[in-house]
């Protein structure tokens, strides 16, 4: 854990959050100012700051927040599907350093993204 890290503080129990899965690698909780009728963050439970960083050092870890995020995505997107994000860098807008998969579904998704 890393105390200056707020989903660390959330999957410690700190902070209140909903979680949508929780086993004992991976977490996935409804995101506080949702973009998107669904709006998940799905994480691994581990403190890690970014997407190569956790594929650097924990590979299969990669895998396991994908196939929570696809279940999650399959689950609320249905036959519309979802749009799975991973801001890596303060430039691409992430803005909390523990690797975390956002999944959006329920309204229309325009691309290019902002
Ligand atoms: P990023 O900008 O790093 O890609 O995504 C961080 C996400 O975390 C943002 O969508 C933001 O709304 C969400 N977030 C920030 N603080 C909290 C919090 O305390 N609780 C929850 N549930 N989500 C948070
Ligand atoms: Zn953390």
């Amino acid at each position: 854990m890393d105390e200056a890290c707020i989903f660390c503080k959330i999957l410690a129990g700190e902070i209140p959050a909903t979680f949508a899965y929780r086993d004992e690698r991976v977490a996935a909780i409804a995101d506080v100012n949702p973009q998107a009728p669904t709006h998940l963050l799905v994480m691994p439970v581990v403190h890690v700051a970014n997407m190569p960083a956790l594929a650097d050092s924990q590979p299969a870890l990669v895998s396991e927040v994908f196939s929570v995020a696809s279940r999650l995505g399959r689950a609320h997107g249905g036959d519309d599907g979802f749009r799975t994000v991973v801001n890596t860098g303060p430039g691409a807008g992430q803005t909390v350093e523990h690797m975390h998969v956002h999944v959006l579904a329920g309204r229309d998704l325009r691309w290019p993204p902002g």
